[in-house]
């Protein structure tokens, strides 16, 4: 009876003694590992997660990215006035499947030292860009770039000509040479280079709050580095440019250096797309402390 008590007791004092006056905190999506959420704060809060600082939007919506193999949880701090709160999630772990590729050109696969400068060389140039900071409000409704068949979904573990590779962390969008790629939401170009190793004609566009998108194996680029795009504008054409077996889009969603599911980020996207959603009344799952 006693014991009975104490634990009463207990699971008043977690609750928030006070929650009317908490900071509060909104999530729109699942925890797992991969995904691209949306989070509400009231606005002007300020928000870190796991110590780092986010910018929401005016109106107190911001996106976070989970890697593909994070795992230890998330931990949001938030400010709300002179009022703080911390939240911790634990991700849930994903499977993935195994995907063989073979009939690569060998030097993709395995390439020579003076190529694998190159590589690192041209992956020092997408990091930097991925960094830069700009600055926009996220758009909080994003589309499919381009139309096709989804040849190869995120996340899968590669073995390339029978060499286990770094895992998939795109949607590749199969179809013909020439089919138009337009911007999923408006953005500033951040990098366009015209002949990766690996990538081929290649186009990185942010979109505010350290999301960005990548366009890779196109056979035209239709944007030069800088320019501001609006949704639906033309980014280029698909081909098969860079270490290719045919025409697709190899598409990247990041956040900071977290590459996420794109199909999971625009299935969380889709809702701001009809109606603009206003706060957290719309959203799907309520921060427990
Ligand atoms: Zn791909």
């Amino acid at each position: 009876m006693k014991l009975f008590f104490l634990l009463m007791l207990f699971f008043w004092t977690a609750q928030p003694a006070h929650s009317m006056e908490m900071p509060t905190l909104s999530l729109h999506g699942q925890i797992r590992q991969g995904e691209m959420l949306f989070g509400h704060v009231a606005p002007e809060s300020k928000v870190t997660l796991n110590g780092e600082q986010i910018s929401p939007r005016s109106d107190g919506w911001f996106a976070f990215g989970i890697g593909r193999n994070d795992t230890d949880p998330l931990v949001f701090n938030i400010e709300q006035g002179d009022r703080k709160a911390t939240y911790s999630f634990q991700i849930e772990p994903r499977e993935w499947r195994v995907q063989r590729v073979d009939g690569l050109p060998q030097n993709t696969v395995t390439p020579s030292p003076e190529e694998e400068q190159r590589i690192a060389d041209e992956m020092v140039l997408t990091q930097n860009a991925r960094q830069k900071s700009i600055d926009m409000e996220l758009p909080l409704c994003f589309s499919m770039p381009a139309k096709g068949r989804i040849s190869s979904i995120y996340g899968s573990q590669r073995i390339l000509n029978g060499v286990p590779k770094t895992p998939h962390n795109a949607l590749d969008i199969a179809n013909k040479e020439g089919t138009l790629i337009t911007a999923p939401a408006d953005g500033i170009v951040l990098l366009v280079h015209e002949d990766m190793f690996l990538s081929g004609k290649t186009v990185l566009i942010g979109h505010g709050q350290n999301v960005v998108t990548s366009y890779i194996h196109m056979s035209k680029i239709a944007v030069k580095e800088g320019q501001q795009i609006k949704k639906g504008d033309e980014i280029g054409r698909i081909g098969m440019t860079g270490r290719a077996t045919g025409p697709h889009l190899h598409w990247v969603v990041s956040w900071k250096m977290k590459r996420v599911d794109p199909q999971v980020f625009l299935k969380n996207s889709e809702k701001f797309c009809s109606v603009q959603a206003k706060g957290p009344a719309s959203v799907s799952q309520k921060a427990k402390r």
